[in-house]
């Protein structure tokens, strides 16, 4: 029997699944210094960093539980060395400095956020290998060496292999971070702002109106408010995923496109692109191919059965890199949004940059780039 749905809640304990859905007493009572819209990681990283950073009373908001948007249905990969084949220097840049910030959290705060060491191992497409430009992190494997970490592989070839990346369960660390925060309602959504001069004085929710110091939108898009103009153009990505039974092949880490061994003998498989289908139902296609590329690379996955799938959306900014940013016009209002693929990776350093922003009121050197009015 396959669940539909994405196998972190289950991996919870029954305290953090109950932080998840954690709505504090009348959290409205008192006006808070700092409120953040938008219990995803980056939500719930932003109001940690803001209590940590000691600004004083953090509310997080969220319209669901914590973790019900793109953030519960994430791979949890924390990889950003791999990205250098994909992504500009300054941002696999964000990404090692996001990735060392995940590791001081885990060793930081109470029980950590659940993180866990493991390598990433390319299987190179072709003879020859990978790209034009190397990664200075790379260990390159010719077929012998790539096939005694990866026994079992339907052909020869070479292979890179990157160590010391990461995953979390990101359901766990939002649990983990959310534990941290003074308070939060679940259940509750942003609806409206008022607007004075520069400054937000209300923000309108379905509990009632808030008053806050400042504000803080991570609603994993553009924030979509009454009253809120914002022209940041984005979409969404969908994807799928899935976590095989049990299984005595075992993998050395990530071994990436094939899956990536985690508790239980299981693989988790997939993080496919789909981006025109806007449906929010699992495509049995697309988990079949998942599957039957599998057993393409590794004969003896041939026909292993499936224990978890399910699909979720990438938020998304035409050049795919996020934005970090005051919000256009307002004083005492920031933003962050289009994530794409890499929110879980870089919800700490994000997380970082806008609490340095807020307590000196000056953007830190980081944040100049991933600015919202860059699309204009
Ligand atoms: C298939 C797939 C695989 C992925 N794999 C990885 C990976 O391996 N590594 C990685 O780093 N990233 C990965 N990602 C990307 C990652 O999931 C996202 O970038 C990240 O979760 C975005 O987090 P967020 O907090 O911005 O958005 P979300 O998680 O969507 O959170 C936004 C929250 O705001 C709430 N909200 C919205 N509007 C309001 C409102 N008005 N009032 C109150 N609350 C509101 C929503 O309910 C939601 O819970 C993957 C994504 C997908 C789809």
């Amino acid at each position: 029997m396959t669940v539909q749905g994405a196998i972190w809640r289950d991996q919870l304990t029954a305290p953090e699944r109950a932080v998840l859905g954690r709505s504090d007493q009348d959290p409205f009572r008192s006006r808070p210094d700092i409120l953040v819209v938008g219990g995803g990681i980056l939500g719930v990283a932003a109001a940690a960093a803001c209590a940590q950073a000691g600004l004083g009373s953090v509310l997080l908001i969220e319209t669901g539980r914590l973790g019900t948007g793109a953030t519960g249905g994430a791979t949890g990969l924390l990889i950003p060395e791999p990205h250098q084949w994909s992504d500009p220097e300054p941002f696999v840049d964000l990404e090692r400095a996001s990735l060392e910030r995940w590791r001081g959290l885990e060793s930081s705060i109470p029980g950590g956020v659940g993180l866990i060491n493991l390598d990433w191992i390319g299987l190179a497409p072709h003879a020859g290998g990978f790209a034009a430009h190397q990664p200075r992190a790379v260990e390159w494997l010719n077929p012998g060496q790539l096939a005694e970490l990866v026994p079992g592989l339907a052909r020869e070839m070479e292979g890179a292999l990157i160590r010391r990346q990461a995953r979390v369960n990101p359901l766990r660390a939002v649990a983990r971070l959310a534990a941290l925060l003074p308070a939060i309602a679940t259940g509750v959504a942003a609806t409206s702002v008022s607007i004075s001069g520069d400054r937000i004085v209300s923000v309108g929710t379905s509990a009632g109106d808030v008053s806050p110091g400042a504000v803080v939108f991570a609603t994993g898009g553009p924030p979509v408010l009454d009253g809120l103009t914002l022209d940041i153009p984005s979409d969404r990505v969908k994807g799928h995923l899935l976590v095989t039974e049990q299984t005595e092949v075992r993998l050395p880490g990530i071994v990436a496109p094939l899956a990536t061994q985690i508790e239980n003998g299981q693989l988790l498989a997939g993080g496919t692109f789909e981006p025109d289908d806007e449906s929010p139902a699992i495509q049995p296609e697309v988990i079949e191919s998942i599957v039957d590329g599998m057993a393409v690379t590794m004969p003896a996955l041939a026909g292993i059965g499936v224990a978890y799938e399910w699909c979720c959306f990438r938020p998304r900014h035409p050049d795919r890199r996020p934005v970090i940013d005051r919000v256009p016009g307002l004083s005492n209002a920031w933003l962050t949004s289009g994530h794409f693929r890499t929110g879980i990776l870089n919800a700490p350093v994000t997380a970082a940059v806008l609490a340095r922003w807020i307590d000196a009121g000056e953007p830190p050197p980081e944040a100049g780039t991933w600015s919202a009015t860059r699309f204009g």
